[in-house]
């Protein structure tokens, strides 16, 4: 039996469900669970919801909404967050309006409507890592308000397990890859694929020895199936691919696949732009049994053949 077959006839309610991730965990679980959206449309594509699927436009700040959608559910995948770390860092107060207040309103919501949750925390919380591979109880030191704003939510989704028993599980994704992605939100593979698309150079920020472990949204849609289902409640994991690859291998990597002849040149580095960056599995794969099945070439390849 597959995980998303174990949550046959569940209610599901994904909040930031018309996203880049959410679009993919609504797809994989619309055939067998009830899938409630609840989005604001801020980032994501309401239409993109699909039919079947009830979507609630609303915003994870008006805790109303929030507990009135989460009285139907067993399952709470919150993916609901400001995702970008630049908006964060021009808007902190809305930041934490959105990712912290939200999830408070979610966990909340959750306790008393006896529902699980599966957090969508980030790699963020860890800021600049002192050893690579990186586990879940390396130091957490995040380097801007989203990062911060994560690791709260994060320790809230912990504490309401301990405090309350609410059934809470927090994933920490790496680097998110794949089909719907968009390049305005510095995803750097959909930037480097559409700049070699159109035979444009490829910018590479700084010296481009930086690493990044990329982990493909299909991946990331399993982790959160086994999130939903598993027996370990109360705990945090890595969801990568514990592999990482430099932004130079990178580069090299889509002019490969795309075929692309674009130059690859450097421009200024980005302040803050931590040095290296790869997830620890042991965890993930232990506890949760996530075991990451597509590697980087292969997602690449398959991106640079939906054109
Ligand atoms: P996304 O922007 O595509 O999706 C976020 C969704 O949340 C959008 O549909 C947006 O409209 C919705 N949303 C934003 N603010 C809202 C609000 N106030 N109320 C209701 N809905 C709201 O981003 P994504 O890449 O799909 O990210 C999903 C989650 O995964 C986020 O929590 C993000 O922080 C986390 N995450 C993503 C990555 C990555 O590399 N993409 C890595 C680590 C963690």
């Amino acid at each position: 039996m597959s995980t998303a077959d174990e949550l046959d006839g569940a209610s599901v309610l994904v909040t930031g469900g018309a996203g880049f991730i959410g679009t993919h965990v609504v797809d994989a679980l619309r055939s067998t669970a009830d899938v409630t959206v609840l989005d604001d449309g801020s980032s994501g594509d309401l239409d993109a919801v699909p039919d079947g699927v009830a979507c609630i436009e609303a915003d994870v700040r008006d805790q109303a909404a929030v507990r009135a959608a989460v009285a139907e559910a067993d399952v709470v995948v919150h993916l609901a967050a400001v995702v970008s770390v630049d908006e964060s860092v021009a808007d902190p107060p809305r930041s934490h309006a959105v990712t912290v207040d939200g999830t408070l309103h979610v966990l909340e919501a959750a306790r008393d409507a006896d529902a699980r949750v599966v957090l969508a925390s980030s790699a963020a919380v860890y800021g600049d890592p002192e050893t690579v591979p990186i586990a879940e109880d390396h130091r957490q030191d995040p380097r801007s308000p989203y990062g911060l704003d994560k690791l709260a939510a994060d320790r809230y989704a912990r504490l309401y397990h301990d405090l309350y028993g609410v059934e809470t599980v927090v994933l920490r994704p790496f680097n998110v890859y794949g089909p719907g992605q968009s390049a305005e939100y510095a995803g750097v593979i959909s930037v480097f694929l559409e700049q070699a698309r159109a035979g444009d150079p490829i910018t590479v920020h700084g010296e481009g020895t930086q690493t990044r472990d990329f982990v493909h949204v299909e991946d990331v849609v399993d982790a959160v199936l086994l999130a939903a289902t598993t027996d370990a409640v109360g705990e945090a994991f890595n969801v990568g691919t514990g592999a990482s690859v430099t932004i130079n291998e990178l580069a090299a990597l889509v002019r490969d696949v795309t075929g692309a002849e674009s130059e690859i040149v450097h421009t200024d580095p980005r302040p803050g732009d931590i040095e290296r960056s790869e997830a620890a599995l042991t965890k993930a794969t232990e506890r949760l049994g996530f075991r990451p099945r597509v590697d980087l070439r292969t997602g690449l390849e398959s991106l640079a053949d939906r054109t």
